[in-house]
């Protein structure tokens, strides 16, 4: 099964597989969670939620996408982590809710590294002033960071987004996040450029299509 194979192959590097689900049915995902795999992440509120309420409880679930600030009430109760940070009012509405719920959200921030203009994600010279504002907030833990490369077949340049991303993870660490362990997330990666990332330092992928058609 290709899920073994993926697993094998990031088990030795130390890096984590969210094996992505959109648009999947809930058999189909039922079967990587028979093969004991339990992360999986969902880029729609409205599909997350279905499925949270379908299977089993012991999933630890990740929005990987695009989130809006009034659907994040939806989510707070349950969702382990949140990949898709680019704003600090958003950050505030996720830190609400998660109060309310009386539960502590994993973030990480989104950043642009594609050179497409169509990917979301922050500039990075607003991510100081983003970051010591985040720090405020005691429901939401900052995790790490998140990237999508540009979606072409040009390898060199997707690693070279990856560099970047990676770059700029290492600069927060050590301009921010010295002294916290949790701040050790780079999620980059996906079906086409998983193995790009985790050379350039990924910890956590993210997995569709090949889980899924492979
Ligand atoms: C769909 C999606 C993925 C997975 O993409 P595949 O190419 O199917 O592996 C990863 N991250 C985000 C944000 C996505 O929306």
């Amino acid at each position: 099964m290709i899920l073994n194979k993926i697993k094998s192959e990031l088990r030795e590097k130390e890096v984590t597989l969210v094996a992505v689900t959109k648009t999947r049915t809930i058999d189909a995902i039922m079967e990587l969670y028979n093969s004991d795999h339990k992360i999986f992440g969902e880029n729609r509120v409205q599909e997350l939620v279905t499925k949270y309420e379908k299977m089993p409880k012991d999933i630890e679930w990740h929005l990987i996408g695009h989130l809006q600030k009034n659907k994040v009430k939806y989510i707070a109760p349950f969702v382990k982590m949140i990949h898709s940070v680019e704003s600090i009012e958003l950050a505030k509405t996720i830190d609400k809710f998660a109060a309310k719920n009386d539960r502590t959200i994993d973030v990480l921030i989104q950043l642009k590294i594609a050179t497409e203009e169509t990917k979301f994600g922050l500039q990075n010279e607003e991510l100081d002033s983003l970051i010591l504002d985040l720090k405020t907030l005691d429901n939401i833990n900052i995790r790490g960071v998140m990237g999508m490369a540009s979606f072409t077949d040009d390898t060199d340049q997707v690693r070279h987004e990856f560099k970047h991303l990676k770059s700029i993870f290492d600069k927060l660490k050590k301009e921010h996040f010295s002294q916290d362990d949790q701040f050790a997330e780079i999620s980059m990666g996906m079906s086409g450029d998983y193995q790009i990332a985790v050379e350039e330092g990924s910890s956590m992928v993210r997995i569709g299509s090949l889980l899924f058609n492979g």
